[in-house]
């Protein structure tokens, strides 16, 4: 099939990727010059585990335009997954989606073949009938169901292993209203052996919000639960591992520490309590899962002025800046919170990350950054490990006061070792 993707980011370029891999053409579609210019040199824009390969390997499957008419005139179906950030009351900016949508519309107005919109991008529920649409019909002049078809079909990807996760997703999700647009979506997404769910548009909208707000509950529940642990001197890692044997619950997400970041889970999460306020519900659950991952980087700094005391002019070393491993992205990183935090207290900022320093200097360049964890640790007071890379299991921390948000088993060699919940 012919597809276009709207919007290159993490969730674009993975999803064109993949379906170039499977035998498709796309044609990217989005606004930021450089990344066009990236992906045309057939280069990953981002950092992701098996992506430069796949972009070599279908180098002739695909390339990347700012023009949305060669891009829709061009393909059947287009995937919307531009970014939908917070508002600063937490609810969904929607202004990416909705110039997304007036631009897809405008070349609708000229197309006489159905074209599906299928919007990838996570956006609360009732938006795409309450907002998409509408933008669709009022710019394309044209009906939706009947001259063209939408669809939502959420992304569940994880960042890092986010090529993996693409061909072998748990479930596909396809929201649709009518059979036409099921069908087409439904063929695409044949060569995917999971289950396949065909519900309406806002309960696949929905299903997006509740696997979010699941597992970043999850991630809070296990960190409430860690937080007594160590108050008790009980191992909340070997806790978890007993409560995660039982079916019902499952292993995974148990992993205890400096709590959530990323792209996804704050700003949906508050998403989702900004659209219940707005209903007359009011979601006590959902915000104490932000309340306690609040919590947690305010615990580490406490932890640190455990041992060192007043933090002026100590140097103190951030191993990892990224909200998780294997990925570049920073947004929403712990690290942000636990620098601002250690500048406002006179502290001096040493940090190290595999792939995300030039990022990170973007955002703080009055932090010093080392060129080795190794270099790092050698070169500070006391260490917070912020990320779990892997390689911070081959440093050696003998001699210094490690305060470890992550689990780094190596780092308990430290003079002073302390886990956040353990
Ligand atoms: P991103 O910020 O990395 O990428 C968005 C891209 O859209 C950027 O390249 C930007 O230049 C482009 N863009 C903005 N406006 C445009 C327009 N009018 N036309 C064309 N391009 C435009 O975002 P992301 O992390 O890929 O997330 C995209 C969506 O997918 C969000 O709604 C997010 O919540 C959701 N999602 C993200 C992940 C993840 O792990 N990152 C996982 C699942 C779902």
């Amino acid at each position: 099939m012919n597809i276009s993707i709207v919007g290159s980011g993490y969730v674009g370029i993975v999803t064109g990727i993949g379906f170039a891999e499977m035998g498709n053409n796309v044609i990217f579609v989005d606004v930021d010059p450089g990344k066009i210019e990236i992906i045309n040199k057939k280069e990953p824009p981002i950092f992701e585990k098996g992506l430069k390969e796949l972009m070599k390997k279908n180098k002739e499957a695909y390339y990347a335009t700012d023009n949305y008419i060669d891009a829709i005139l061009n393909s059947d179906i287009t995937f919307i997954c531009v970014g939908t950030p917070s508002n600063p009351d937490g609810s969904i900016d929607l202004s990416q989606v909705m110039g997304a949508a007036k631009s897809v519309a405008e070349v609708l107005a000229k197309k006489d073949d159905f074209h599906v919109v299928a919007v990838k991008s996570t956006v609360v529920p009732g938006t795409t009938e309450e907002v998409i649409i509408p933008t669709l019909e009022k710019h394309s002049k044209k009906g939706a169901f009947v001259d063209f078809g939408v669809a939502v079909t959420p992304e569940f990807l994880r960042e890092g292993e986010a090529v993996d996760d693409f061909f072998n997703p748990d479930r596909v999700v396809i929201g649709s209203e009518d059979e036409r647009t099921r069908k087409i979506l439904d063929e695409l997404h044949s060569p995917f052996k999971c289950p396949k769910l065909f519900v309406d548009l806002k309960t696949a909208e929905m299903i997006k919000y509740a696997s979010n707000a699941f597992l970043a509950t999850k991630i809070s529940f296990a960190n409430e639960i860690g937080n007594i642990c160590k108050k008790l001197g009980i191992d909340s890692y070997k806790v978890f591992e007993g409560v995660g044997l039982d079916h019902r619950i499952n292993p995974s997400f148990f992993r205890a520490g400096l709590g959530f970041g990323g792209s996804c889970f704050p700003k949906d999460v508050k998403a989702l309590i900004a659209k219940a306020e707005r209903l007359g519900y009011n979601p006590k659950l959902l915000k104490t899962v932000l309340e306690i991952n609040d919590m947690q980087p305010a615990m580490m700094i406490d932890l640190l002025k455990k041992h060192l005391g007043n933090l002026s002019d100590k140097r103190i070393g951030l191993l990892g800046l990224t909200f998780k491993p294997d990925t570049d992205d920073i947004r929403e990183s712990r690290a942000i919170i636990l620098v601002k935090q250690l500048l406002k207290e006179n502290a001096k900022v040493f940090a190290y990350d595999p792939v995300a320093i030039e990022k990170f200097k973007r955002l703080y360049s009055d932090v010093e950054y080392a060129s080795s964890a190794q270099e790092l640790v050698d070169n500070v007071d006391a260490v917070l490990i912020v990320t779990e890379w892997r390689e911070f299991e081959n440093v050696d921390y003998r001699g210094k006061i490690v305060i470890d948000g992550r689990r780094i088993l190596k780092a308990r060699e430290a003079k002073v070792y302390e886990g956040l919940c353990w």
